[in-house]
């Protein structure tokens, strides 16, 4: 029996309980995804593809601009918080605030408005809460980019009811310094790798950050070390050390012009990059953006942390996160979310996406 009725995707309210309640651990989205699947069959107005347990809904009808809204079907484990509960004004229970809320209104959405003034599409992603590589939204953006064409797209996660617009970037580099071993009772003929990283401290100490603004938001980076490692024995001179810095980028620095900036702080170095992940863009310059942040009151902060929008940067498209719930309460053992602010939330994406 379908928990997705007619009446249940009437009331978006009504959808984040469905939702939530239809457990989707990582791993587990078979259920969740054939009933979305299901329901959005059923409306008859959208084309439909899935690839596993990731399915991507549009509208075809000729207009000259389409705008994606997405979210993800999988939540962390259970943690005695399944299924929700609900007391006056507050829906409680896993799922709730990241992000069945926003699913939910992407899912309201498609199956509410028939005549919507883009072409629309849906992308209800498996995995989002594992390992990036493993990611519905990651592989779709690999494996099959042209179903996530689009001119602008909206993330449903978490941001309490705030336009939170693009991402900054994260890159992670090893900073290695060399020396020579020595007993230390004869240091004079080894030579301290760890004191030489001194200069490296010396410059992430005087590292002076960069405010930076982006089409009206202003992002703040930073650079840190997060890890440091040497030393081989209690009496020996260390001939390696190593500190692990991460640089937490703007957006008008792709991963190349991050990875020249740590070369260049870092020059004379032996400079590794281990790990990055994209910024995105906010591009509130464009007018699906712009129109978007007038239709959900004005207010608009740049993103700081990293999201799945940078997914969507990757493929040119600028991408905002939008969502009911409150970011601060995911992943929580009393995850929660305001009922009322789920309508104010599906009020303006409705007013949006509708033809005037
Ligand atoms: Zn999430």
């Amino acid at each position: 029996m379908t928990v997705l009725s007619e009446a249940v995707l009437a009331d978006p309210v009504a959808l984040t309980r469905a939702l939530c309640d239809v457990q989707s651990v990582s791993w587990n989205e078979a259920e969740i995804c054939d009933e979305v699947e299901a329901a959005l069959k059923r409306l008859g107005h959208l084309t439909t593809e899935r690839v596993g347990n990731t399915l991507v809904a549009r509208t075809n009808l000729g207009r000259d601009r389409r705008v994606m809204l997405a979210g993800h079907l999988d939540t962390v484990p259970v943690n005695d918080n399944f299924p929700t509960r609900t007391e006056g004004d507050v829906m409680w229970g896993l799922g709730t605030s990241d992000m069945k809320s926003g699913t939910a209104l992407a899912l309201w959405i498609a199956a509410t408005v028939e005549h919507p003034r883009f072409d629309l599409s849906f992308a209800f992603y498996e995995c989002e809460e594992i390992e990036a590589k493993h990611n519905g939204l990651n592989k779709l953006a690999k494996s099959r980019p042209e179903l996530l064409a689009a001119d602008f797209a909206i993330l449903l996660e978490p941001t309490y009811g705030l336009v939170e617009a693009g991402c900054q970037g994260t890159m992670r580099a090893r900073v290695t310094t060399r020396g020579k071993r020595a007993h230390s009772a004869r240091s004079w003929k080894g030579e301290n790798a760890i004191h030489k990283i001194a200069p490296v401290l010396e410059r992430l100490n005087a590292y002076a950050a960069r405010e930076v603004e982006v089409d009206g938001c202003t992002y703040r980076e930073g650079l840190n070390a997060v890890f440091i490692g040497g030393g081989v024995a209690g009496n020996v001179i260390p001939d390696e050390c190593w500190v692990e810095v991460n640089l937490r980028f703007a957006p008008d620095r792709d991963e190349a012009a991050a990875e020249a900036h740590l070369r260049e702080v870092f020059d004379g170095f032996d400079v590794e990059v281990t790990d990055s992940a994209p910024s995105c863009r906010p591009g509130l310059d464009r007018p699906e953006a712009a129109g978007f942040v007038a239709a959900a009151g004005g207010e608009f902060r740049a993103k700081l942390g990293w999201t799945d929008v940078a997914r969507f940067a990757t493929l040119g498209i600028p991408a905002v996160n939008y969502g009911p719930g409150d970011p601060n309460l995911a992943h929580k053992q009393d995850e929660r979310v305001e009922i009322p602010r789920i309508r104010t939330c599906a009020e303006a994406l409705r007013a949006y996406v509708e033809e005037s």
